[in-house]
């Protein structure tokens, strides 16, 4: 595996492995790496030459009271996790390199960001949609990898790459969770040893909720189950409760439609977020 911190050495490797016809598999990052990483690059690998990973804690995506400064960051264990993953290159750049300047010009998510993550984080998803953009002409990937734990932010970056002809795949990969079931994330080791005990709740309410719903297709009932659950269960305060047809994130129409159930809860020093996609297959 190589590191590269400069966009100009980045290009040079890229430009070569296009010439050479390798195919590019991508898998954005802010670090601190899991095993949901792991499974990105796991499927980055078996389908491209190439895998390119990169690490940037992106502030264009933290509000002025969020955890952009305490966020955890461990590169030399990252580096050693990319490598025995599978990475071919581990891009980690500095904020200049990634920002130098600003000509004011700005992308903005549409009406899928008013729910969800978007409405209690005004501007998260625009600064995502920047960074994503920025690296997708950088990387110029083949495929790029996302993982339905941040289930809104792939919906918005499939319009992104949908609307805007962007020439690159977009893969979904699937939650990758603790035994106890709790949904893998870097925000995980800020839970005190009682949350973290607390914390499987999310998906325990989360299921009951949505088989509740592929009963009975009442959307308040499920989420009203799925709060009461995650009240009695945790000392967390809720964020949000709701269940919204997906990837639209407006409300579910018929009970053919896709759906998602997604919380995102409080804890004393994290934020944490999980979901559940029914698919009118029943998954
Ligand atoms: P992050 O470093 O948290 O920004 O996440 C980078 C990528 O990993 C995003 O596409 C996430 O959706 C994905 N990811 C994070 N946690 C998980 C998980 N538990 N399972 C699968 N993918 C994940």
């Amino acid at each position: 595996m190589i590191e590269i911190n400069t966009i100009a050495l980045l290009k040079n490797k890229v430009n070569e492995a296009i010439e050479t016809g390798q195919t590019i598999g991508f898998v954005p990052t802010m670090g601190f790496l899991h095993e949901g990483h792991m499974t990105l690059v796991e499927n980055a690998r078996t389908e491209n030459d190439l895998v390119i990973m990169s690490i940037f804690v992106n502030p264009a995506q933290f509000g002025p009271n969020e955890d952009f400064d305490r966020y955890p960051r461990d590169i030399e264990r990252d580096s050693r996790l990319a490598n025995e993953a599978g990475v071919d290159v581990l891009f980690y750049p500095q904020v200049d390199e990634i920002y130098p300047q600003d000509g004011g010009i700005t992308i903005q998510a549409g009406q899928q960001a008013n729910v969800l993550c978007g409405a209690s984080r005004p501007g998260h998803f625009d600064g995502v949609l920047k960074i994503v953009t920025k690296l997708f002409h950088i990387v110029q990937p083949t495929r790029a990898y996302f993982g339905q734990k941040d289930a809104q932010q792939l919906a918005i970056i499939e319009t992104l790459v949908r609307d805007y002809n962007f020439p690159l795949e977009i893969r979904r990969v699937e939650t990758v969770r603790e035994e106890d079931g709790l949904a893998k994330s870097s925000r995980n080791v800020f839970l005190s040893p009682t949350e973290r005990e607390e914390a499987p709740a999310l998906q325990k309410a989360i299921k009951l909720g949505i088989e509740d719903y592929s009963k009975h297709g009442d959307v308040n009932q499920a989420v009203a189950i799925t709060k009461k659950l995650i009240e009695e269960k945790t000392s967390g305060k809720i964020d949000y409760v709701e269940l919204l047809g997906y990837p639209n994130l407006t409300k579910p129409t018929d009970n053919q439609e896709d759906v998602i159930l997604a919380v995102a809860v409080f804890f004393e020093k994290a934020r944490l977020i999980d979901n559940i996609i029914l698919t009118n297959k029943g998954e």
